[in-house]
């Protein structure tokens, strides 16, 4: 790659990202392009955000237009494009109000004030919110504190008060956390950053069940899992509860940047004028974006293609060398590999043979690949990581 653009953003750059060394410069579809002409198949999408693609034609065309015409002009005003997506979003999931921002930490901010807003009105004084460990939910302090892997380092507390968290998927914790100061119970359904870790339907139905015996709220982050990425529109569809909030982010906007905070009817009314606010929130710009790819993805064909899709890779990649287990659904995959495979290092030779894929977690690969791959680049995948495990002769063949 070009040696200036490295040299610069070590200069310049704060030192947050470790970053593979290569620059894209071009994307199509499920393709990527970089700046030597090589080409890639990307099963990250930008870590679940280019879901529909890159550069859809349809979101080009959308944001093209939007941008030649009007670009912002403030939340005191009205446009046209966030308010058809927040009945959008509204009527496609919990029909509460929507609040817009622009990332899934700021998503996940507003449910916190939600949850804690709606703790105070039954006149609990702190109020607290139980995550699960292994829960990423951002990076603001509010969404942090919620973060127990990352809220854990000492070199940024003090962390807010009034977060707790409990073992995985561990519904006796869960229940025994719970209490009347509990403002909300907020886990991602299937935990994306942590390496795709499903929860159980028996932990979803007790977190439901917990919350409401003390009036808590269930929200789930849906930030990764949502906008079509397992196989229906949002997650919980497919689980056995409804959630009183979700929020959405990575996806919703196809590449532009924007987030949400969905209610349903009762907690879409907690926030009122003056409780909270974002400059950029919803622009027309993100706004039109946003509607493109919810009329690309929320169609049933676009859904069915996701899970049969999702089955079929699933169903190839849990049969190579070197791969013990399958965890996620739809188009969201963890593969773990077998010990003393290293993810990390797997990851970097399949990105040197033109498939993009990471690694959350040492034993595991995480694989989001596009709605619009087609079967070759699939089955073209699923050959180089056939190839690359063959590489590592495994201790034993299953
Ligand atoms: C990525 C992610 C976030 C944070 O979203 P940002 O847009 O990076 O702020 C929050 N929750 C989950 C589940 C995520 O995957």
């Amino acid at each position: 790659m070009n040696p200036e653009v490295k040299a610069d953003e070590a200069a310049f750059l704060m030192q947050t990202y470790k970053r593979a060394d290569v620059e894209f410069v071009r994307g199509e579809g499920a393709l990527l392009f970089d700046d030597e002409g090589n080409e890639y198949i990307d099963f990250l999408g930008g870590i679940s955000v280019t879901s529909v693609g890159h550069c859809h034609p349809e979101v080009v065309a959308a944001v093209r237009d939007q941008a030649g015409r009007l670009m912002h002009t403030s939340n005191l005003f009205y446009t046209a494009p966030m308010v058809a997506l927040a009945r959008r979003l509204s009527t496609g999931s919990l029909g509460g109000k929507v609040f817009f921002c622009n990332s899934g930490t700021e998503a996940n901010e507003c449910a916190i004030k939600i949850a804690r807003k709606s703790a105070r009105a039954r006149g609990v004084e702190h109020p607290e919110i139980v995550s699960f460990e292994g829960d990423f939910h951002g990076r603001s302090y509010g969404s942090l504190s919620a973060t127990p892997g990352l809220a854990a380092n000492p070199d940024f507390g003090p962390m807010l008060p009034g977060f707790r968290s409990v073992g995985f998927d561990d519904a006796d914790a869960l229940r025994e956390a719970v209490n009347p100061n509990t403002a909300a119970v907020l886990i991602e359904p299937i935990q994306g950053e942590s390496g795709v870790f499903p929860v159980s339907d028996q932990t979803l139905l007790a977190a439901r069940a917990a919350c409401d015996e003390v009036g808590a709220l269930l929200i789930f982050d849906e930030v990764q899992t949502g906008i079509g990425r397992t196989g229906s529109l949002w997650a919980y569809e497919q689980g056995p509860v409804r959630p009183d909030v979700i929020t959405t982010a990575k996806a919703l906007g196809g590449g532009v940047a924007i987030g949400a905070c969905i209610g349903n009817p009762a907690t879409g009314e907690v926030l009122t004028a003056g409780d909270h606010g974002s400059t950029f929130a919803a622009g027309p710009v993100a706004s039109s974006a946003a509607l493109a790819v919810l009329d690309l993805v929320d169609d049933p064909d676009m859904l069915r293609r996701i899970r049969s899709l999702g089955t079929r890779l699933s169903g190839q990649i849990a049969k190579l060398g070197g791969v013990v287990e399958i965890r996620g659904r739809g188009l969201m995959i963890g593969v773990r590999l077998e010990e003393g495979i290293n993810s990390s290092d797997v990851s970097a030779q399949l990105l040197k043979r033109g498939l993009v894929v990471n690694a959350p977690r040492s034993d595991s690969l995480r694989l989001l690949p596009p709605f619009v791959l087609t079967d070759e680049q699939a089955e073209k995948a699923v050959a180089l990581i056939e190839e690359t495990l063959a590489g590592y002769h495994p201790v034993e063949s299953k």
